[in-house]
């Protein structure tokens, strides 16, 4: 049953099959509020998602404050770290039928034809339409996309992937931004036996990179502010831990790595990380802080070092990445809130207070 949460057949509520409850943000800075927002009827490739869970990515946080810059959409739904289970198939579906479980990550649509989408790169997607993402963005046929605090979503089959039977829906939410975020350059730059991979803050992003670059075989320190998180951070499958608040980390780490991946929320001194990077070694920039970081060429030229940004992962890279996580039973270690605790949530983020990602359950929205 999708649709037991709307009272009375025939109220304003249950006006439209496609209206459904969500927590929205009215404006940049404003508490998040339950509300309702509207879904397109299903068309010939759409599915309709029963929401069941939906991570708080930091990216939610940095959107719903308006922290990227001007504008924005509001009232403002966000949520790209969707779980769920088919409701409805339109006519044309093939590849889900009632009962999958499926997820949706940080975009629901692309131009598909352009040179990344044809590559499997949507992320990328340099067509007029460009990447649709999941919330604040406009979609195709002009209407402002809302994301996956809410309990149920209409997105074309070509935009979702398949959550394996192995993994819980509420762990593996997160997996949808956060996994793919760290899976994809983990892949590009070859992480595995034999290199040597640094995580740059164990958050959201962070904790599930620790597990993935050790069940791909990489050696994994983490560098962390402190080391509160040390046991969580060997736990999790690093091999070594450090703290970055303490300088001689950098002395001991210089020119070891072959990859850093920078998974941290503010600016950082990025320098003094390009000199933990062995010769031909790559410093990914995950995180996407409010303002410039200012680079220092001789940190680059000397051991020709390269300076790198990776966004999320492709649809087929995507589902690739939760085949890979149900093969090693890989998830997120969750703490599942109703959604009247997003807002208590944000601030827990924000002051590093999570371990390592909330999750909303969406039969409380
Ligand atoms: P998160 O859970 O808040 O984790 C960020 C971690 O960064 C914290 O746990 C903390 O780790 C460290 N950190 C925070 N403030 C810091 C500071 N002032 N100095 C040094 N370290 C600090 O956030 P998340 O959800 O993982 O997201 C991280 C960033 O990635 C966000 O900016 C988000 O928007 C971005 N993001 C990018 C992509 C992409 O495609 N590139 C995708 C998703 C998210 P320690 O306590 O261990 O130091
Ligand atoms: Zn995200
Ligand atoms: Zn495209």
């Amino acid at each position: 049953m999708f649709w037991p949460a709307l009272p009375g057949t025939g109220s304003i509520v249950a006006m439209t099959h496609h209206t459904v409850h969500a927590y929205a943000a009215p404006a940049p800075k404003a508490p998040l509020e339950r509300t309702t927002v509207t879904r397109r009827e299903l068309g010939e490739h759409d599915i309709l998602i029963d929401i069941r869970f939906t991570g708080i990515c930091h990216s939610d946080i940095h959107m719903a404050r308006g922290e990227w810059g001007e504008g924005g959409h509001f009232p403002l739904v966000p949520g790209h770290e969707i779980a769920g289970v088919v409701a409805e198939v339109g006519p044309a579906v093939t590849r889900y039928a009632p009962g999958d479980r499926v997820g949706v990550g940080c975009f629901v649509d692309s131009c598909r034809t352009c040179e990344n989408c044809l590559a499997g790169l949507e992320q990328y997607c340099t067509g007029e339409l460009g990447m649709v993402g999941t919330y604040g963005d406009t979609g195709r046929d002009g209407r402002v996309t809302q994301g996956g605090y809410a309990t149920g979503l209409v997105v074309d089959e070509r935009y979702a992937v398949r959550i394996p039977d192995s993994l819980p829906l509420d762990a593996a939410a997160p997996l949808l931004c956060a996994g793919i975020t760290l899976y994809s350059p983990l892949v590009h730059w070859k992480a595995g036996p034999g290199t040597k991979v640094a995580v740059v803050g164990l958050g959201g992003l962070g904790h599930i990179g620790v597990k993935i670059a050790h069940a791909m075989g990489a050696e994994v320190t983490v560098l962390s502010q402190t080391l509160r998180k040390k046991d969580d951070g060997l736990r999790l499958g690093a091999d070594h831990f450090h703290a970055t608040s303490d300088p001689a980390t950098f002395e001991a780490l210089a020119g070891t790595f072959d990859l850093v991946l920078n998974t941290v929320s503010a600016g950082l001194d990025l320098n003094a990380y390009f000199r933990l990077l062995r010769t031909d070694g790559t410093f990914v920039q995950l995180g996407v802080p409010d303002r410039p970081l200012p680079v220092a060429p001789f940190a680059l030229i000397g051991g020709r070092r390269s300076f790198a940004g990776s966004k999320i992962g492709g649809i087929a890279e995507t589902q690739e990445m939760l085949d890979f996580c149900g093969r090693h039973g890989i998830t997120a270690d969750v703490e599942v809130i109703p959604a009247d605790r997003i807002n208590e949530a944000y601030e827990r983020v924000v002051a590093g207070d999570v371990r390592y990602r909330f999750v909303v359950d969406a039969s409380t929205i």
